[in-house]
């Protein structure tokens, strides 16, 4: 390194860029999704090896890198693992802040997946609360064709 640079000051400018993209979803993600989009039904998909039903379900196992093979249909209803509640709006949120997700694990199901809460008052929101699938009306085939998750008002 020569001397130049210890005596220049280091900026660091923030931007964005937007790169539009398209990809094929595969056949795991594409039957997920269009069972969602026609018949409102969610799909896991069990591990020989662990047995464990994964959702969104995966084409192998993250924990037993062997593929995934038999298809379990699943309750749209489940619990809240673990939430948080998004107070700043930023460009790339689907909501207007404040507004909340949750990790969310569905009856029959051994993870969690990542959606939206509605319907429910953020300050009244809790690990293991019972939630169910909420369905767009306006469905195209991708995750938000489940609205938002609320509360089922029981155990
Ligand atoms: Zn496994």
């Amino acid at each position: 390194m020569n001397d130049f640079w210890n005596d220049v000051e280091p900026l660091v400018y923030k931007s964005r860029i937007k790169v539009p993209y398209s990809w094929q979803a595969g056949e795991t993600a594409s039957f997920f999704l269009t069972q969602l989009r026609d018949k409102k039904i969610i799909w896991g998909k069990a591990c020989p090896e662990c047995r464990k039903v994964l959702v969104p379900p995966r084409k192998s196992c993250p924990f037993c890198f062997v593929d995934t093979e038999k298809w379990i249909q699943l309750s749209s209803r489940g619990i809240i693992e673990t939430f948080t509640i998004v107070k700043r709006d930023t460009p790339v949120q689907p909501l207007k802040a404040p507004f909340a997700y949750a990790v969310i694990r569905l009856d029959g199901a051994d993870t969690g997946f990542v959606h939206l809460l509605g319907g429910v008052d953020l300050e009244k929101i809790q690990e293991g609360m019972a939630v169910e699938a909420v369905f767009s009306e306006d469905r195209k085939g991708s995750l938000l064709d489940i609205a938002y998750f609320k509360p089922t008002g029981g155990a």
